[in-house]
C-alpha cells in the first residue's frame, strides 16, 4: 500500500510518498512560495537525482497538481500512475477536543476543522486548502487526518485545566492542549521498541527541541502532561517564543511601549524572544553554541540563552518525573535534541540526583539513533530521530485498513439480512 502524506502551510507543501509494506520513503519533496511570484517544487524520488521546477499556478490544487506530475514523471517519479496512491494522510495541528485520535475525512470533520480556526488561524485554513486540493485532484481517495493535539487529548483535567474561571472553559475552550503530539507519540513508541518493553508500562518523558519545543509526560503510553498549552507559546524557552512568562508582563509591555496586546504577543513572545531575545544574536542553537564557545570571547548572552533553555526543560523533567511517579526513560529528539549533544548534556547536568545519568562518549552523536546513558544510569537516555510523516502514514493505513475491515463485515451484514 503507497500512502503519500501532505503538510501544508499556508505558502508552503511538503509532501512525502510512503510503501507501507516496508515504511521506505519513495519520494519527498516541498512546493514554496506558493501564492507568490517563483512558486518552486523541489522534488527528491529516493535513489533519483533531485529535481527542481517553477510550478504552474499559484495556488495549493496547482501545486497538488504539480506534485502528482512529478510523482508519475518516467524520470523522476515513482508511480506508474496516481492510482497507486491508495490513501493521502495530512497533518493537521489543532484537532481541539473532540479528536482523540486520527480519523477518516469527511464533510463534518473537514467543518470541525475549520472551526478551530480560531485556535490555530495560520495552521488550520491552510490545512483545510490541502485537504480540498486533494478532493479536486485525486477524488475519491481514501484520506486521513492526524492531529498534533490527538495525542495529549488524554491528559487528565488537572494537568490541561488553567485555574481561571470554570466557564471561560466551557465558553470558550481555554485550556492546554499541547502541540507536537505526533512527535512525541513517535519517540517514545520507538523507545519502547528499543528497549524490547511493551509501551504500556513505561514512564517516559520525551523532549522535541526544535525551532518550537515541547516536553511530554508518557505513560503507560498516554501523555499526562505536556508544556505547550493553549497554544504553542507556552512552556520551555524556544528558538525566538518565550515560552512560560507571567502573563502581567503583557499589559504592562502595552503601557510603557504603546503596543497592542497583538503586538506583545505575536511580535514580542512569538517572534523576538527565546534564545534569539536572550542573546540579541540567533535563533540558531548551532551559532549559539559556537559564540559561547568562542576561546577569546566568550558571548556572555548566548552562554546564558542557553543556560536558560537547559534550566527550564531540567524543570519540566524533574515536574514530570513527579507526575508520573518515577521515570524509565528520557528521550531527546528534533532539530536540538537530535543532533546537539552540546545541549543534551547541559540538561542533564544537574539530573543525576534523578538517577539520570549521561554517557560522555554515547553523548557525542548527531543525528542518529543512540542509546546515550551511562551503564549505572537508573533511567535509560536515547536520542531518536523523529519521523512525524512516518507515524501520519502508518495512522492513515490503519484507518484505511480498519475502514475496508468494517465495510466488508458491513456488506457481509447487510448480505446475511438479505437472506
Ligand atoms: P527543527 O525545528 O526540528 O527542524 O529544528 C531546527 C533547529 O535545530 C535549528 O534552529 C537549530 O537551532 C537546531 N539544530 C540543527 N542542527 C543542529 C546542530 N548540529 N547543533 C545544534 N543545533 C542544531
Amino acid at each position: 500500500m503507497r500512502v503519500l502524506v501532505i503538510n501544508c502551510g499556508s505558502s508552503s507543501f511538503k509532501y512525502r510518498l510512503f510503501e507501507m509494506e516496508t515504511e521506505a520513503t519513495l519520494a519527498k519533496g516541498l512546493v514554496e512560495r506558493i501564492g507568490a511570484p517563483g512558486t518552486t517544487l523541489k522534488h527528491q524520488a529516493t535513489g533519483k537525482d533531485p529535481y527542481q521546477a517553477e510550478c504552474k499556478g499559484s495556488d495549493h490544487t496547482a501545486a497538488m497538481t504539480a506534485v502528482l506530475e512529478v510523482l508519475t514523471d518516467p524520470q523522476w517519479g515513482v508511480l506508474k500512475s496516481v492510482e497507486e496512491i491508495a490513501a493521502v494522510g495530512h497533518r493537521i495541528v489543532h484537532g481541539g477536543e473532540r479528536f482523540s485520535r486520527s480519523v477518516l475525512v469527511d464533510e463534518d470533520v473537514i467543518q470541525y476543522i475549520a472551526a478551530l480556526s480560531e485556535l490555530a488561524p495560520l495552521h488550520n485554513p491552510p490545512h483545510i486548502m490541502g485537504i480540498r486540493a486533494c478532493q479536486r485532484v485525486l477524488p475519491g481517495v481514501p484520506m486521513a487526518v492526524v492531529f498534533d493535539t490527538a495525542f495529549h487529548q488524554e491528559m487528565p483535567p488537572e494537568a490541561f485545566m488553567y485555574a481561571i474561571p470554570y466557564e471561560l472553559y466551557e465558553k470558550y475552550g481555554i485550556r492546554r492542549y499541547g502541540f507536537h503530539g505526533t512527535s512525541h507519540k513517535y519517540v517514545a513508541t520507538r523507545a519502547a521498541e528499543l528497549m524490547g518493553r511493551p509501551l504500556a508500562e513505561l514512564k517516559i518523558i520525551t523532549c522535541h527541541l526544535g525551532n518550537g519545543s515541547s516536553v511530554a509526560a508518557v505513560k503507560g503510553g498516554r501523555s499526562i502532561d505536556t508544556s505547550m498549552g493553549f497554544t504553542p507559546l507556552e512552556g520551555l524557552v524556544m528558538g525566538t517564543r518565550s515560552g512560560d512568562i507571567d502573563p502581567a508582563v503583557v499589559p504592562f509591555l502595552m503601557n510603557k511601549e504603546g503596543l497592542t496586546a497583538e503586538q506583545v504577543i505575536n511580535g514580542l513572545f512569538n517572534k523576538q524572544s527565546g534564545v534569539l531575545g536572550v542573546s540579541g544574536l540567533s535563533h540558531d542553537f548551532r551559532d549559539l553554541e559556537d559564540a559561547a564557545a568562542d576561546p577569546v570571547k566568550p558571548h556572555r548572552r548566548a552562554r546564558l540563552a542557553l543556560e536558560m533553555f537547559a534550566y527550564r526543560l531540567r524543570k519540566y523533567i524533574g515536574a514530570y518525573f513527579v507526575a508520573m511517579g518515577g521515570l524509565d526513560a528520557l528521550v531527546f529528539t528534533a532539530g536540538i535534541g537530535e543532533n546537539s549533544y552540546e545541549m543534551r548534556a547541559r540538561v542533564c547536568r544537574g539530573l543525576e540526583c534523578l538517577g539520570i545519568i549521561l554517557d560522555g562518549e554515547r553523548n557525542r552523536v548527531r543525528g542518529v539513533e543512540a542509546e546515550i546513558g551511562a551503564p549505572e544510569s537508573r533511567v535509560r537516555i536515547f536520542a531518536i530521530p523523529t519521523n512525524e510523516e512516518l507515524l501520519i502514514a502508518r495512522e492513515t493505513a490503519d484507518l484505511i485498513a480498519g475502514d475496508s475491515r468494517a465495510a466488508a463485515s458491513a456488506a457481509v451484514r447487510a448480505k446475511k439480512t438479505e437472506f
